[in-house]
């Protein structure tokens, strides 16, 4: 039998009703089974574990819709078994998988070896984005609807940009049909040119070739425009640039459905931060200037952004010992995801309850999950609790590879317990079990 639990007297946030109270919630038979105060009174206490939440806070389990797990072909960097711990311990309970694998997840058939592989293996729940193109070549339009048929619940060629703007209409019509969304890596490879990091006086300065903000806002700008003809839904990864916001902000306006994400580096640290030749900083896109990030933080403040999600892109230590124009972009984020998006909350820029949509609610409706990032009576039991003044310095990570400019720095804010379909996974800080998935 289902163990029941009590989360009594925390400050529950579920942006998917509006709810922010000191309450108690109930779990049962996996389910949440009762949100009010005082449910000890009423509730029969054999065989339930009370959890004491008192000043901690109670939100659905965190939801992050830009993961790399790297399985398969690259074990040696992150497996589907220790990203999804590393999210475990991060406090998210869904992560999306990008399908730039070794081979990329282009076919129904290799979604379900993800789902069958995560099933066996995973800490956490796993949904699948399958990719947009065949093998992610940038040119035919692999089979869209097997993958969505095998449960793929977005399409990406994230890593890289889809390739033309015809892919782009393809995908786009297909995947309308299929009432799912294209993830969009929005860089325009002409314009990047071989750069990496942000153009500007930071670059020159370390004399390493910049990136402009126009490789980012001129592949946005061309899919919107796309979008406005052929309709469907688009979401925009990991902004980074002033201009892609304005850019996100008028299509809405323009009522078109377009999502914005955010990732907590790029609204966290500037260019000019980047220690010299340390290749935990470089990512893609970079780390911009001190105007972007502050755009950045506005919008997020403003309600221009839908979703903030991490980017989670690990790679072994020998790949990020490199030079730093050598080295591969990307930078781990699952384990500091809390910390970095709760400073927008003491910064003044988030009530908790936004914050919490930011990563919950509004990442879940984003790829039309209906059984995540909610509280609601009756959904499957995914719940965080975090510990918003706990400070912590991260000496090592869950992840199997430790590429992070977080890691030493004094971070506040920490999930203490993340449950699973009604099972505790991680208590503080510490992998209690594996969930049935
Ligand atoms: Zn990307």
């Amino acid at each position: 039998m289902t163990a029941r639990f009590l989360i009594e007297g925390g400050r529950v946030l579920d942006a998917s009703q509006s709810l922010d109270a000191v309450t108690d919630v109930l779990i049962a038979n996996g389910r949440v089974a009762e949100i009010g105060p005082a449910l000890r009174a009423r509730v029969p206490s054999e065989g339930l574990r009370v959890i004491d939440a008192r000043g901690l806070w109670v939100l659905p389990g965190l939801v992050d819709i830009h993961v790399h797990l790297r399985e398969p072909g690259r074990e040696d960097d992150e497996t589907l078994a220790t990203g999804t711990l590393a999210a475990a311990m991060g406090g998210v309970t869904t992560v999306l998988s990008m399908p730039n694998t070794l081979p990329p997840v282009d076919t129904g058939e290799k979604v379900r070896w993800i789902h069958e592989r995560a099933k066996a293996t995973a800490h956490v729940r796993v949904q699948v984005a399958g990719a947009v193109s065949v093998a992610q070549a940038g040119e035919a339009l692999a089979p869209l609807t097997d993958m969505n048929d095998q449960g793929a619940v977005a399409f990406t060629d994230d890593g890289r940009p889809v390739a033309t703007a015809q892919l782009m209409r393809q995908c786009l019509e297909t995947a309308q049909a299929l009432g799912t969304r294209i993830i969009e890596h929005c860089e325009d490879l002409s314009l990047t040119n071989g750069g990496c990091m942000n153009e500007g006086p930071a670059a020159v300065s370390r004399g390493l070739k910049g990136i402009p903000n126009t490789s980012e806002s001129v592949l946005a700008s061309r899919d919107i425009e796309i979008l406005r003809r052929t309709k469907g839904k688009i979401h925009l990864a990991h902004i980074s640039t002033a201009e892609t916001i304005l850019l996100l902000k008028r299509a809405k306006e323009d009522g078109l459905d377009v999502t914005g994400e955010v990732c907590p580096h790029h609204f966290t640290l500037a260019d000019e931060d980047i220690p010299d030749q340390d290749a935990n900083w470089k990512m893609n896109p970079p780390l911009r200037s001190r105007d972007d990030v502050e755009a950045l933080r506005e919008a997020i403040a403003d309600g221009i952004v839908d979703v903030i999600a991490t980017d989670h892109a690990p790679h072994s230590p020998d790949k990020k010992q490199k030079p730093f124009a050598q080295a591969p972009f990307g930078i781990i984020g699952l384990e500091t995801l809390v910390p970095l998006s709760l400073a927008l909350v003491r910064a003044g820029l988030l009530t908790p309850l936004r914050w919490a949509h930011l990563v919950t609610h509004g990442p879940a409706v984003t790829l039309g999950l209906k059984t995540a990032g909610s509280l609601r009576v009756g959904m499957p039991a995914d719940v965080t609790v975090v510990d918003p003044a706990l400070e912590r310095r991260p000496a090592t990570f869950a992840s199997k590879s430790h590429n992070s400019p977080f890691m030493g720095r004094n971070l506040q804010g920490h999930a203490v317990m993340t449950m699973v379909g009604g099972g505790i996974v991680m208590e503080q800080g510490v992998l209690v079990g594996r969930p049935v998935l």
